[in-house]
């Protein structure tokens, strides 16, 4: 068998249509759908855009309300709880902007239109250079949430742009004005093709990671010093893969969209 039949041997990705390290953007929003997911898909390179002066903000879409393996789990305080950590999070990750929580019920996002005039409202309000996002288009994507998350993001960003989606937001009175972002990232994504060099930030990714303390045992399988370890030890690991094909020390990977 050559390495080309065998699954085991990642073939190695062709540079020819990758893009790397974009400009700092001005304002970067990182839409999530769970407290945590931001920093998973895309932690590193919103420290490094912030370390550069990028106003970074974060909207998460659902309440985070089932991240837990305890069924006596107390809803109420874990929604609360998990709002904490993500703005600890998105502070260590040093960002400067909004952290906006929509509180949709976890496991039941749904992406319609009244979720994507929200999602929508805040694009114009924020007026991010740069959206990120989960890629919706990933195959065999289990979590429906983060499906419906993505899809969000980028009909946010198709609704956002121009002033005939949802009318209402632009009167007068609101302030807002139709906002046309620069280029998406989509994390985990089906077809990656841009690389944005992390190296120096995987400490700071790691730190915001463990803002999320209630979600060591469900979402980072670590509940003892030596699996938190090896938790940071895999995803440095992601990092140093992810930087392999451009010779960066540390990267993350998006798919990248820019003809918006
Ligand atoms: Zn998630």
């Amino acid at each position: 068998m050559t390495s080309a039949q065998n699954p085991l041997t990642p073939e190695p990705i062709s540079l020819g249509r990758w893009t790397s390290n974009l400009e700092t953007p001005a304002r970067a929003l990182a839409i999530g759908a769970h407290p945590d997911d931001v920093d998973f898909g895309c932690g590193a390179t919103l420290a490094k855009w912030a370390t550069a002066g990028c106003e970074v903000s974060v909207l998460v879409c659902t309440d985070g309300s089932k991240g837990t393996w305890d069924p006596t789990t107390d809803e109420t305080q874990l929604i609360a709880t998990r709002k904490v950590e993500q703005q600890a999070a998105a502070e260590r990750l040093g960002a400067t902007g909004n952290v906006v929580f929509l509180g949709y019920t976890d496991g039941e996002l749904e992406s319609g239109l009244v979720q994507r005039a929200r999602v929508s409202e805040w694009i114009r309000r924020l007026r991010p250079t740069v959206v990120l996002g989960h890629d919706p288009w990933k195959r065999y994507r289990l979590h429906p949430d983060h499906r419906h998350a993505g899809l969000l993001t980028t009909e946010g960003v198709v609704a956002a742009r121009d002033p005939k989606f949802f009318p209402d937001q632009l009167a007068p009175s609101t302030g807002l004005a139709h906002h046309r972002p620069d280029t998406i990232l989509l994390w985990e994504a089906d077809e990656p093709d841009h690389v944005e060099d992390v190296t120096g930030y995987a400490e700071t990714k790691f730190a915001a990671l463990l803002a999320h303390q209630s979600q060591f045992e469900s979402t980072m399988k670590a509940t003892s010093d030596a699996q938190m370890e090896a938790f940071r030890e895999r995803m440095v690991a992601k990092l140093v893969a992810g930087g392999r094909a451009a010779s960066f020390e540390h990267a993350e990977v998006f798919k990248l969209l820019d003809d918006l």
